[in-house]
C-alpha cells in the first residue's frame, strides 16, 4: 500500500509542489527566471492526492529533517538537528574543533538545542579526566547553554543537585528523546533514543564541532534491516537476550551502516527501557541507528518528561529493506556474549563450567531501574558468591534503588542482604574502563559476567580481563553460584511472574 508521508498534510503539500515546479527545468521555465505575479491558479484536487515512495521510519524522520518529500537509502542529504550531545570525554575535542573552524567568538547554532552531560570518568583523582569536565562548564557558561547537568562536587554526588549521570539514560529521562527528531551525539551508544522512534546515531568531534557552528550534518541515508519477533516474551528472557541473539546471528559488521528496526509483537510487551537496551547495543552489530515505532507506551513516557510536541513515524508496509528477519521468541534461550566480542554468543547454560570472579551491573543498557528490579528479583534471600557491584545509571536511578521494594525490602537492601557491595555513584565508572580508580574498574586478570555492552579486550580495563555480557538475570544467577549460570537454574520463573512494564508501576515504594 502505498501511503503519504506522515504528517506533513496537504499544506505540507501545497508547499512542496510549489518547491518542484520551481525546480523544474524541462517545462519552459528556467530556475530562478523572473516569474510574473498573478491571481492565484487553482490547483486540481488530484494533483493534491501525491502518491508518495513507501518509506523505512529512520527514511522519514530524515526525509522530514532534510525538508525533502522522500529519501532513498544512499541519498546524501543536509539534515537539520534537533538535539546534540556531548560528554566529558569528546566534549572538549569537540569545542576545540568549534572553537578553531567557527572563531573563538562563534555562538552555537542553538543554545537549547545542545545537551552536555558529564558523566564517563566522574569519580576520579585523575586530573586531566577532572579538566575536562571543567572545560564543558566554561564553555557552558560563555555560550549559555541551557541543558548541562554539571557536577562540582565530586566527593558526594548527591551535593549536586544538576549532575544526573550516564548521557543515553539521563537523555531519556529529562525528555530529550522525542519521536521523530534528529538526534547526534559524541558517544557511539546514542543509538540508544532510537527506542522513542527518533533518528539518533554517534557522530565523531569533527562532526559535532560543525554541528554546534551550522545546526546541520550531512547524512547518507542507511538501507534498514528489520528485525521481527514474535509470540509471548519468556519470562526468563529480557532484552539483551533478544539483542545478544541478534548481534549473534549476523556479527559484529553485519549491519555496517544500516539501520536496525525492530518490530512485531514483542514491542507492546517491551517497556520503554527494555526498548531502550534493544536500540543501545544496535552499534554492536555496526548498525548506524537502531529504531522502534513509537506507540502508547513510547507516548506515555515522553509525555510525562516534556511538553514539546512531536511527531510519530511508522514505516510503510510496502518499505523496503536490506533485510528482513524473523524470530519466534519461544525459540530463544538465555545467552551470553563470550570474551572479547558482542558477537560471540553462547547459551548461557552451555557456559556453566566458566568460573567467575566478579559480577558488574551498570553502564547505559544494563543500569536502568528495570536492570536492578531483574536482577534483585533472582538476588532476593540469596547469597553472592563473588564480588558484585552495582553501579546505577542516573541518580534517579540510585534514588529509586532505595525506595522500590519486592516483598517489603528496598532494591538496595536485597542487595545488602546478598552481600553485593553499595550502590556506587551514578557514572559509567567500569564498563569503558577509565583511570586507574576508577570504581569496578577490571584491573588484572578478572573474569567478569556484565550487564554492559562491549567486551572488547580492555573494555572494562585491564587486556588480561575476560567480559561475559548477559541479561541482569543472567548477572544475576551467575553471582549466585561463582559459575556462568542460565537464571532458570536459581530462580523459579514459572511461580514468580516476570516484571512487564504495565506491573513495574505496582511495585512497592
Ligand atoms: S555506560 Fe558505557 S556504553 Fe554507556 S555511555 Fe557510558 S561508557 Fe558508553
Amino acid at each position: 500500500m502505498f501511503g503519504f508521508v506522515s504528517g506533513v498534510g496537504v499544506a505540507g503539500l501545497l508547499k512542496r509542489s510549489a518547491a518542484s515546479s520551481r525546480e523544474t527545468c524541462g517545462n519552459g521555465f528556467s530556475r530562478g527566471a523572473p516569474v510574473a505575479v498573478s491571481a492565484p491558479q487553482r490547483i486540481d484536487a488530484p494533483s493534491l492526492i501525491k502518491v508518495q515512495q513507501p518509506m523505512t521510519i529512520t527514511e522519514k524522520i530524515l526525509a522530514k529533517a532534510a525538508d525533502k518529500d522522500f529519501v532513498v537509502p544512499g541519498d546524501n542529504i543536509w539534515v537539520n538537528v534537533d538535539v546534540l550531545m556531548t560528554h566529558d570525554v569528546c566534549g572538549p575535542g569537540t569545542i576545540g574543533v568549534f572553537k578553531r573552524e567557527f572563531g573563538q567568538d562563534a555562538k552555537v547554532f542553538d543554545k537549547e538545542k545542545v545537551v552536555i552531560i558529564p558523566d564517563h570518568y566522574i569519580f576520579t583523582a585523575d586530573e586531566r579526566a577532572n579538566r575536562n569536565v571543567d572545560i564543558l562548564r566554561d564553555f557552558v557558561e560563555e555560550q549559555d547553554i541551557k541543558y548541562f547537568y554539571d557536577i562540582k562536587d565530586r566527593s558526594n554526588f548527591k551535593a549536586n543537585p544538576d549532575y544526573k549521570g550516564v548521557c543515553h539514560v539521563a537523555l531519556a529521562q529529562e525528555g530529550h528523546t522525542r519521536p521523530g527528531e534528529v538526534m547526534f551525539g559524541t558517544d557511539s551508544h546514542t543509538c540508544n533514543a532510537g527506542a522513542f522512534g527518533q533518528f539518533a546515531t554517534g557522530i565523531g568531534n569533527t562532526d559535532a564541532g560543525f554541528i554546534l557552528g551550522t545546526g546541520k550534518l550531512l547524512v547518507k541515508v542507511p538501507a534498514t534491516m528489520r528485525f521481527e519477533m514474535n509470540g509471548q516474551m519468556p519470562d526468563y528472557l529480557l532484552a539483551k537476550d533478544l539483542i545478544l541473539n541478534i548481534i549473534g546471528d549476523i556479527g559484529v559488521a553485519g549491519a555496517t551502516y544500516r539501520s536496525l528496526e525492530f518490530a512485531g509483537e514483542v514491542i507492546p510487551q517491551l517497556s520503554m527501557e527494555e526498548r531502550q537496551t534493544l536500540c543501545n547495543m544496535a552499534i554492536e552489530a555496526g548498525g548506524k541507528n537502531g529504531i522502534i515505532a513509537p506507540d502508547a507506551i513510547t507516548s506515555e513516557y515522553v509525555d510525562a518528561r516534556t511538553s514539546k510536541p512531536y511527531e510519530k513515524f511508522s514505516t510503510d508496509s510496502k518499505a523496503s529493506f536490506y533485510a528482513d528477519r524473523t524470530y519466534n521468541l519461544a525459540d530463544l534461550e538465555p545467552v551470553v556474549a563470550k570474551p572479547h566480542s558482542p558477537d560471540n554468543r553462547d547459551l548461557a547454560k552451555n557456559c556453566r563450567d566458566v568460573k567467575i570472579t566478579r559480577t558488574y551491573i551498570g553502564s547505559c543498557t544494563g543500569g536502568k531501574i528495570e536492570d536492578f528490579v531483574a536482577a534483585a528479583r533472582v538476588l532476593q534471600y540469596q547469597k553472592v558468591r563473588v564480588p558484585t557491584f552495582l553501579v546505577p545509571a542516573t541518580r534517579r536511578v540510585y534514588d529509586d534503588l532505595h525506595q522500590y521494594k519486592i516483598n517489603g525490602q528496598t532494591l538496595a537492601e536485597i542487595f545488602n542482604s546478598a552481600g553485593c557491595i553499595d550502590p556506587a555513584s551514578p557514572s559509567c565508572a567500569a564498563c569503558l574502563g577509565g583511570p586507574k580508580d576508577t570504581f569496578a574498574r577490571i584491573n588484572s586478570a578478572e573474569v567478569c559476567v556484565s550487564t554492559t555492552n562491549r567486551n572488547f579486550p580492555g573494555r572494562m580495563g585491564s587486556k588480561e580481563g575476560q567480559v561475559y555480557l548477559a541479561s541482569p538475570y543472567t548477572a544475576a544467577a551467575s553471582a549466585i553460584t561463582g559459575y556462568v549460570t542460565d537464571p532458570r537454574e536459581v530462580y523459579d520463573f514459572d511461580s514468580n511472574k516476570r516484571h512487564p512494564a504495565e506491573t513495574f508501576a505496582s511495585l512497592e515504594e
